[in-house]
């Protein structure tokens, strides 16, 4: 175990099951000697949330509700952070959502609604959870968001979520921008296709998955604790000179032409 994060905190938003890339993410975190506070979306997910930290040997974990939908959930849940643990020094945003009708079939047929509501999830709570985040980052921090490929790429069936993956992949450069000056940096992991909830709203998901199984360069798919790794990298000191950045953890699917 290394302690890369002693003395650190940090926030998670994104947990909902074991299978959640915010879960790998955390105990990767957890095991470098990080103070962990959880953020979930909202009573449904609670017991799965404590359930889980419950498993981590430390026990200062702080959990708190926010469903970045509403402002006043994101005001109360940081007023809260600064108010029990004072200062972060890093965050990781791994929250998305779109209609499972929106997943499928022609992207020509996205409604203004299904739109809206995955640009609002997806996207725009990177900037409302920073603007946040920023004020109890006074040692400098790191932050990380999660996009996928369908942002730069059009991947069947990712319709409306690849174009608020774009989005996204546009507001890390410009939080980059604005927060650099407090030496807060914020990258993202464009991670491979991981089978979770989210996932799953995803028509012909498990047709994504063979295909990196079968063209990947390294002819597998990831794991969330490989996204975990990339995302203690962005969080510590390591990576103190990188900002504004994508980092594929993908199996290298990426780099391919046609497949
Ligand atoms: P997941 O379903 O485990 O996590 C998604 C999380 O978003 C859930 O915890 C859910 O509660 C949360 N969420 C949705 N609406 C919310 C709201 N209004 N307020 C607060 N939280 C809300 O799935 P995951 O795959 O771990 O997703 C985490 C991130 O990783 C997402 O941004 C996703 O797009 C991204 N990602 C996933 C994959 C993949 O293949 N699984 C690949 C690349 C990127």
């Amino acid at each position: 175990m290394n302690q890369l994060l002693a003395g650190k905190t940090f926030v998670i938003m994104g947990v909902a099951n074991k299978r959640s890339i915010a879960w790998g993410i955390a105990r990767i975190l957890h095991d470098a000697g990080a103070r962990l506070i959880f953020t979930y979306q909202g009573e449904r997910l609670k017991k799965n949330v404590e359930e889980l930290v419950a498993t981590l040997e430390r026990d200062d974990s702080l959990l708190l509700p926010c469903d970045v939908t509403k402002d006043d959930e994101i005001t109360e849940a940081f007023a809260t952070i600064k108010e029990k643990v004072g200062v972060i020094h890093g965050l990781a945003h791994c929250i998305a959502f779109a209609k499972t009708e929106e997943l499928q079939g022609e992207f020509v047929n996205t409604s203004r609604e299904g739109y809206h509501l995955a640009q609002d999830i997806s996207a725009y709570s990177l900037v409302a959870v920073a603007r946040a985040a920023k004020e109890l980052m006074t040692e400098g921090g790191s932050i990380v968001t999660l996009t996928y490929l369908g942002g730069e790429r059009v991947v069947p069936n990712y319709n409306v979520m690849g174009v608020a993956k774009a989005a996204l992949d546009a507001i890390v450069k410009y939080l980059a921008n604005d927060l650099g000056p407090r030496n807060i940096r914020v990258n993202s992991i464009s991670a491979g296709p991981i089978r979770t909830l989210a996932a799953k709203g995803v028509k012909d998901f498990n047709s994504i998955l063979k295909t990196i199984e079968e063209k990947a360069p390294l002819r597998r798919t990831v794991t969330q604790e490989e996204v975990g790794k990339t995302a203690l990298y962005l969080l510590s000191d390591l990576s103190s000179g990188v900002t504004g950045e994508i980092i594929h953890v993908d199996s290298g699917f990426n780099i391919l032409g046609s497949v």
